[in-house]
């Protein structure tokens, strides 16, 4: 199973768009978790606001499914503006990026979905566009070559990533708001759970709700996608209730183990303490050892991985912990007992 069809996939699956858009928060009041970042995000729109001003720039990053495009979207309308929406790499040349520049209007939000993706000479041409809104257009080849300047609209750019570290310091630097957002605890969940179970119209108890919180990967995403495969077991099988025990027999089945980690996450797992004793291991090596590529590995798998106590970045490679051994009830060989003890 590839990690796009893998339930556990923080990334959108095919037919989820639908739901994702039902789903999404609307308001920063509706918006469960990442204190910090709404609090700062509050004060930002209301000082454009009061300045009658376009938002700064602002850049989110995080593993896919925490919320990137869901504040995109929020900030779009509580500044009472358009939202535009594309993504770095369905823009191949610089024209289509002055063609959505040219549509916009003063004050709109433009979402650029997976900008470390943007080629390079689309993406210097952003460059001027995000400090001054000039656009410069190449007009000819050779020596009838000529540059035209195009006054765009001044607009806000909200570019999300899961990779900040790929983004090139010129494009980073352009923007004046940048927010981390972190995975989700329990709480938060739960109450992400029961909301979307209520705008479903899924009947779902507290304890239901935070079962299906609890092997949802720290991800609303996958929190939403897993409420509503849970839904499916309950219905056909149960009574269409969700409680903690139809919820616990569905992700079972699943095969969403306790921890929440999915056949990937197990598969990762056990390659680095079963073929590599636990590491210190490349993530290329592992990447050919369970055949997934090392995107998906460092930018989906890890992430949650890491938070959860699984797995180390050393600097001689990814190294499984105590915690993975025992989860997974494979002995970690003699050399690590000294680091476990
Ligand atoms: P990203 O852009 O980071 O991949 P999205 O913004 O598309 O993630 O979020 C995925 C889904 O998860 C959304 O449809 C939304 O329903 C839900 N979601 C994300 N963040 C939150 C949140 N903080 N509160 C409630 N639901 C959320």
């Amino acid at each position: 199973m590839s990690r796009e069809e893998s339930p556990l996939s923080g990334a959108p699956l095919k037919d989820e768009e639908p739901y994702d858009r039902a789903l999404r928060p609307k308001t920063l009041a509706e918006f469960v978790g990442q204190d910090k970042l709404k609090e700062n995000l509050k004060v930002f729109i209301e000082a454009a606001r009061r300045r009658k001003e376009p938002l700064d720039h602002c850049l989110f990053y995080s593993p896919p499914g925490l919320g990137k495009t869901t504040l995109a979207s929020i900030l779009a309308r509580e500044l009472g503006v358009n939202l535009r929406t594309t993504s770095g790499p369905i823009m191949e040349r610089a024209g289509d990026l002055a063609a959505l520049l040219t549509d916009l209007t003063e004050g709109d939000v433009l979402f650029i979905d997976e900008i470390h993706r943007l080629n390079r000479l689309v993406e210097e041409s952003l460059y001027p566009v995000l400090e001054d809104f000039t656009f410069y257009i190449q007009t000819g080849k050779g020596p009838m070559a000529s540059t035209v300047k195009l006054a765009v609209p001044r607009f806000t750019l909200v570019g999300a990533t899961t990779r900040a570290g790929l983004l090139t310091g010129p494009l980073r630097d352009r923007f004046g708001i940048v927010g981390h957002l972190g995975f989700y605890s329990l709480g938060e969940l739960t109450a992400i759970v029961r909301r979307s179970a209520g705008l479903l119209g899924v009947k779902a108890d507290a304890g239901g709700c935070e079962e299906v919180a609890r092997r949802s990967r720290a991800t609303p995403r996958i929190a939403n996608r897993l409420l509503r495969r849970v839904r499916d077991f309950a219905e056909v099988q149960g009574t269409g209730a969700i409680d903690r025990a139809a919820a616990r027999s569905a992700l079972d089945q699943l095969e969403v183990d306790h921890h929440g980690l999915d056949v990937l996450d197990r598969r990762f797992l056990r390659a680095l303490t079963e073929k590599f004793g636990g590491g210190p291991v490349g993530v290329e090596t592992l990447s050919v050892a369970v055949s997934e590529e090392v995107d998906t590995l460092t930018d989906v798998v890890e992430p949650f991985l890491i938070q959860a106590g699984f797995l180390q970045h050393t600097p001689r490679g990814r190294m499984a912990t105590r915690l993975a051994f025992d989860h997974l009830g494979v002995k970690p060989p003699a050399r690590l007992g000294e680091l476990f003890a």
